[in-house]
């Protein structure tokens, strides 16, 4: 039997069972001592003055775009290229969704189509730091200055990445980061946002726990019963357990970082001289590589990717592609009336991707693999 080799998948260790062993023996499964752990630890990791905890990324983009007032009406900028929660935190909120292409080079957001996509009903523009690679954050922000609208940055594949000396976490008006195994650390489920601004903290924090100012322990501890719902919330509070759980991941997420970092810079070597292309990592930022996604080149791309993608799960590598992008689904492709887009970087980068496995456990013998699997799956595609 060969050895599957995954995509992407957690690491668990005995510190990370022992901690949530803990919590299992005390008195706290939710709502304890452990969130505020979590959330100071992932805020001083990633810089950021303000982190809440909440049970899913795709919670964090919601409450983000409730947080920072998107609702019916209201137009937010989400680049096509991402996952689908991206854009349905923006349905969720009642807003609509205005879809942005490409850059060619990275495939994250392309600034000059934000800017011609702006209108007055625009409320927000979404970014996501696509594979780990941080996006063009700084046009970004001056697009959004100019137009007096938040930059709110889908961060789930960069926790650890740098752009221009800055954490990820800490740039943007609003971040989201995912704990879903696939990610950089895992609560199982799981996800946090971060934030400057304490109003806009404040307001995800009671918006998790269903529109309530205080918490259980706060009305212990003030030996009170009464407590107001002023507005509609949401449980979105992630469990001491988890909490614990991440407090302990976050402790080896540095290393892991530099793993991925060396695994993508030897790819870059072992991939020289086949017809694909790699994703440009420019000089002023450090990608934290979440995927390692490749382009096949040539005109016949479409064939080849599923020639080498059906041959290497024959081959126990389990490769994968992200993403379809977010306008081809039906669920949005409905509501455009057309399937015709005006997105032609994305719409072309679909055809040609192919994410190879991207984690700190992937082995170099592994990783030569991968690639000695590619190389046979487009030959033998012609
Ligand atoms: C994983 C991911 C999400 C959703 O996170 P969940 O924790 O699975 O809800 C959202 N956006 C991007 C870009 C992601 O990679």
């Amino acid at each position: 039997m060969i050895e599957y080799i995954p995509y992407g998948r957690q690491i668990i260790d005995e510190s990370d069972i022992a901690a949530v062993t803990e919590v299992l023996r005390g008195s706290w499964l939710t709502g304890g001592p452990s969130v505020g752990e979590f959330e100071s630890s992932f805020a001083a990791f990633v810089d950021a003055d303000h982190a809440v905890a909440v049970s899913s990324g795709t919670a964090a983009l919601h409450l983000a775009m409730l947080a920072i007032g998107i609702g019916p009406g209201d137009e937010v900028i989400v680049p096509t290229m991402t996952f689908a929660a991206t854009a349905n935190a923006v349905l969720y909120a009642g807003g609509s969704v205005v879809f942005a292409d490409s850059l060619p080079g990275s495939l994250s957001i392309d600034p000059a189509h934000v800017e011609r996509l702006i209108t007055r009903r625009t409320r927000a523009v979404a970014v996501v730091d696509y594979a780990g690679i941080p996006a063009e954050l700084d046009p970004l922000l001056e697009i959004c200055a100019r137009a007096g609208i938040p930059l709110i940055e889908d961060a789930c594949h960069a926790p650890g990445a740098t752009y221009r000396g800055r954490k990820i976490g800490s740039i943007a008006d609003v971040s989201t980061f995912s704990f879903h195994p696939v990610k950089h650390l895992t609560t199982g489920e799981g996800g946090m946002v971060t934030c400057g601004d304490p109003e806009i903290a404040s307001r995800v924090r009671k918006l998790r726990n269903h529109g309530i100012g205080t918490d259980f322990r706060q009305r212990e501890e003030a030996g009170t019963w009464e407590y107001d719902v002023s507005e509609l919330g949401f449980n979105y509070r992630l469990s001491e357990f988890s909490c614990a759980l991440g407090v302990s991941q976050l402790r080896k997420v540095p290393t892991w970082v530099a793993d991925r970092r060396r695994i993508a810079a030897r790819y870059v070597e072992l991939l020289s001289g086949l017809p694909v292309r790699t994703l440009c990592e420019p000089d002023d930022r450090e990608s934290s590589w979440h995927l390692f996604p490749i382009m096949i080149d040539g005109n016949d791309a479409v064939r080849r990717r599923a020639e080498a993608f059906r041959s290497m799960r024959a081959a126990s590598i389990g490769v994968n592609v992200h993403y379809r992008p977010v306008h081809q689904h039906s669920l949005y492709t409905a509501s455009r009336g057309s399937a015709a887009s005006d997105l032609p970087v994305a719409d072309d980068a679909y055809t040609r991707l192919l994410s190879l496995p991207m984690w700190p456990g992937l082995s170099e013998d592994g990783q030569e693999r991968v690639v000695a699997e590619l190389r046979a799956g487009l030959i033998s595609a012609g």
